[in-house]
């Protein structure tokens, strides 16, 4: 039978401020249990909560980028419920006027786009971690107060693809706008599916809230066993219930947690500590203008303005440590296309193997750097060094840092451009291999590479292939 998948995403994002939402504590990451903590985020009675700018500038900014309105007159809400990982017993979240609504985010499936509803981003506070022990249960409230964005998307995909393609761009703008650094496996950015089946064209199926997955793979796999699951439910004459599930990836299947609450069952209502947040057109002016670039926008420029590949572009936008790389050697070596070519082939080759990823790429005046990666762009396309001594002094710039003109002075790599010197040497191939020069005049034209190579292996890695080749063939002529 026919069904049909409706698929709503909440991602919460974790915000790289350097204190948290409420309070001066740090957001640093790996101290001890219970070290970056004051009396707001441990909820000691009388303490007061105070709005970090920073958080309310980065929710604007995604907002914007999202294509969401901004709320001029935003509200705080407490969301109760009693467990030890929240000490107040109530988290401090946005329900009645979150920050940004009604946005949308574009993406590309196989070709067609398609605009994905974004309902609103709210602002809220993380809650602490629990460690369980055989005997006694921990509690560590560093996490507490962490500022994080929840970004509640409407049902509007219809399968995993749609979900991944969402993520991967939501990913991206959380880069280049510089908010979140997205790293999953940390649970910096997590994703929670909301997912109901349905028949062609009737009305919205209940729906279960799927959480606990840490990889694009998983919420793949997730999103299938939830699918699967439900369809079989329906079809052997059973309901769904509105639950939340906990996905457990070694198993590759999810289970119950809990019936899924309702809001009211939370009892929010506004947080009399905060004040209402005020936005005049001035602010949200000031921060549309502090947005910078973002990876489409980027895409689209390279692919106008240098003539680049959409492929190429794209593999330049992954990271903006790679595009902010392309653009510095492009402007330097004012040849953007040799650029692209350098960093999505060779330079993305040797992170590969180094096990590299975009986000720890360094690069500046004391690591890869671009005046080197210019320098040799320079050199090879004005003929100067060939291919294989350009690829030789990349990969010694990239692994040790070496001045790429004393690297290539010291080696001989320098092309040899001089007549006289290919000129001898061809004399001198030409004379230890008579047979070839016989069967190349009989007209056995394949000959004349294996040639060409035993003179390229004279002249030693600065051989000019052009020159070799133009002037043996004026030599093999007479
Ligand atoms: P709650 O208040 O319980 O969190 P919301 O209305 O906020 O529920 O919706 C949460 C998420 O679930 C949203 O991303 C929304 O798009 C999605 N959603 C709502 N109804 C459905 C449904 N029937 N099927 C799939 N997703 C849904
Ligand atoms: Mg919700
Ligand atoms: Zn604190």
């Amino acid at each position: 039978m026919n069904w049909e998948t409706v698929i709503g995403l909440e991602v919460h994002a974790e915000l790289s401020t350097k204190s948290k939402i409420f309070c001066g504590c740090s957001t640093s990451y790996g101290s001890g249990p219970n070290t970056h903590v004051c009396p707001v985020c441990s909820g000691m009675p009388g303490a007061l909560p105070v709005l970090n700018r920073s958080v309310l500038e980065y929710a604007m900014k995604l907002g914007i980028a999202l294509n969401c309105n901004i709320t001029k007159n935003s509200k705080f809400d407490r969301k109760n419920y009693f467990y030890p990982d929240i000490p107040n017993a109530y988290q401090i979240s946005q329900l009645y006027a979150p920050i940004c609504r009604d946005g949308y985010l574009e993406i590309e499936v196989d070709g067609s786009k398609k605009k994905i509803g974004i309902r609103q981003i709210h602002m809220e506070e993380d809650a602490g971690k629990l460690v369980h022990t055989a005997n006694e249960s921990q509690m560590d409230y560093n996490r507490c107060g962490i500022p994080l964005l929840e970004i509640v998307s409407n049902p509007d995909f219809c399968n995993a693809a749609e979900v991944i393609a969402y993520l991967e761009k939501l990913r991206e703008t959380l880069l280049y706008l510089d908010i979140c650094d997205c790293k999953m496996q940390e649970g910096s950015i997590r994703a929670d599916i909301n997912l109901s089946v349905r028949k062609p064209g009737s009305e919205l199926g209940v729906r279960t809230e799927t959480k606990n997955m840490n990889s694009f793979k998983a919420i793949v796999r997730a999103i299938e066993y939830e699918r699967e699951r439900q369809i079989e439910t329906l079809e052997d004459g059973g309901q769904i219930t509105q639950e939340t599930r906990r996905w457990d990836d070694e198993k590759g299947t999810s289970y119950g947690m809990r019936s899924k609450e309702n809001a009211q069952d939370y009892r929010y209502f506004p947080d009399p500590d905060l004040p209402p947040i005020l936005i005049d057109d001035k602010w949200l002016l000031d921060i549309k203008e502090s947005l910078p670039e973002l990876a489409y926008q980027k895409r689209e420029r390279y692919i106008k303005d240098f003539g680049i590949t959409l492929i190429s572009a794209a593999v330049l936008t992954v990271h903006k440590n790679i595009s902010d790389l392309f653009e510095a050697v492009a402007l330097k070596s004012g040849q953007p296309t040799e650029t692209a070519n350098l960093i999505t082939g060779e330079i993305m080759r040797l992170m590969n193997n180094a096990n590299i990823l975009p986000e720890d790429l360094k690069w500046g005046q004391s690591t890869l750097c671009p005046d080197k990666l210019s320098t040799l762009i320079t050199l090879v396309t004005s003929g100067k060094i060939n291919r294989s001594a350009y690829k030789e002094t990349v990969e010694e710039v990239f692994t040790n840092n070496t001045d790429p003109e004393k690297y290539i002075t010291e080696k001989g790599l320098m092309m040899v451009s001089d007549d006289n010197a290919v000129i001898e040497a061809i004399k001198t191939v030409l004379a230890e291999n008579q047979d070839s020069v016989t069967d190349y005049k009989n007209g056995k034209e394949k000959v004349f590479g294996f040639l060409m190579g035993q003179v390229m292996k004279k002249l030693g890695k600065g051989g000019n292939p052009e020159l070799v080749k133009i002037k043996m063939e004026q030599m093999l002529k007479v």
